[in-house]
């Protein structure tokens, strides 16, 4: 095991990956990082990370901003409870652990956003703990080396989180992880791994099996749903109308235009609009023109957004619940929103 973590951390020091969060590192900056980089490829990560950290230097600074703001410095990144969460857990470090963010795992884990594989990547990466993390780089890794056949279930993270800890180095904790990381990323790639340029070959089950481009196993692909869905664009002078989604649930908090789902068969887009509007928020409109169709795939499922300009009735008065607001277009950047309410938003500016 000694060996192993030895080469590793000898092939780190020659092949470490120039990272924004590795200069300079802080336990702000490395908790920054893991958050956007759940679920997230650190290409896309890297100058996300860094408009934030221009607008959000320190704990401090992220804790003072409204919540708005914090999605607005998140949009694209997609996956925002990622960044509800970080804002509630600045406030959470500021009020109960005096500024600092914890070393200790299990006060990570109390965090929101905090995950066992979160907390374990923080903990050794900012403080240097003998904590072992699991990220998706690292999972593909010890799979590999252990040529475990298990399909992903708790077993298998059991047996992994068990021989991550056994391999754990006495010290330089957050190297090893690192380590790990960028060996997944540039070398134990998810095809076509590069084992001739692998410092694990002569420690790998899976090479010496010959089994690699097998691993890990993958559970077979679910059909992922679609839903067909519309919204009202809706025009007053210069103003249209945005409705703040609820703030549990998917895109919490963020704006958009009104509208839902429709089932899959529904034929007569506007006349299905015009209803949904009135029945489900009182607003009585004349439906116009298609703005665009728009495809946007989720985690687990697709929409085609179909949305078209309205305009308001004559002869109803409108009456807003709580949660819309009437906005002039030229500030629709600063109402942060989801990928489809910006690709309509800027239909509208262009
Ligand atoms: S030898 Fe190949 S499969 Fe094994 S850890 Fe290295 S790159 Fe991955």
């Amino acid at each position: 095991m000694q060996q192993l973590s030895d080469k590793l951390l000898s092939w780190y020091d020659e092949n470490a990956r120039c990272l924004p969060w590795r200069s300079d590192p802080t336990p702000y900056k490395v908790w920054v990082s893991e958050i956007m980089l759940q679920q997230t490829q650190v290409e896309t990560v890297i100058p996300y990370f860094q408009r934030f950290m221009e607008r959000f230097p320190d704990l401090a600074s992220l804790a003072d901003a409204e919540e708005s703001e914090v999605l607005q410095n998140w949009e694209g990144l997609g996956y925002y409870s990622r960044a509800r969460n970080l804002h509630k857990a600045a406030r959470l470090i500021v009020n109960d652990f005096n500024g600092q963010i914890p070393a200790d795992i299990e006060a990570l884990k109390s965090l929101p956003g905090i995950g066992a594989y979160t907390a374990g990547a923080i903990a050794s990466i900012a403080f240097n703990a003998p904590e072992p993390a699991l990220d998706a780089n690292i999972r593909r890794v010890t799979i590999r080396l252990l040529d475990l056949h298990e399909p992903p279930g708790s077993k298998t993270d059991a047996h992994l989180w068990e021989f991550a800890r056994q391999l754990l180095p006495s010290a330089r904790s957050g190297d090893y992880s690192q380590a790990l990381m960028d060996l997944g990323s540039a070398v134990c790639t998810p095809t076509n791994p590069l084992c001739q340029l692998c410092p694990l070959q002569s420690e790998c089950l899976a090479f010496r099996r010959g089994t690699q481009s097998e691993l890990p196993v993958r559970k077979p692909k679910a059909k992922v749903p679609h839903r067909l869905v519309v919204a009202g664009v809706i025009t007053h002078g210069n103003d249209v109308l945005l409705a703040r989604r609820p703030a549990d649930g998917m895109l919490g908090n963020l704006w958009e235009y009104p509208g839902g789902s429709l089932p899959e068969e529904t034929t007569d887009l506007p006349g299905a609009l015009q209803v949904m509007l009135e029945k489900r928020f009182g607003i009585y409109v004349e439906v116009g023109a298609q703005v665009g169709a728009f495809k946007h795939a989720y985690t687990h499922f697709r929409i085609t957004l179909h949305a078209f300009a309205c305009q308001l009735s004559a002869h109803e008065p409108i009456i807003l619940a709580p949660g819309f607001a009437w906005v002039a277009i030229e500030d629709l950047s600063a109402y942060p929103m989801g990928k489809v309410a910006r690709l309509i938003s800027r239909e509208l500016v262009s």
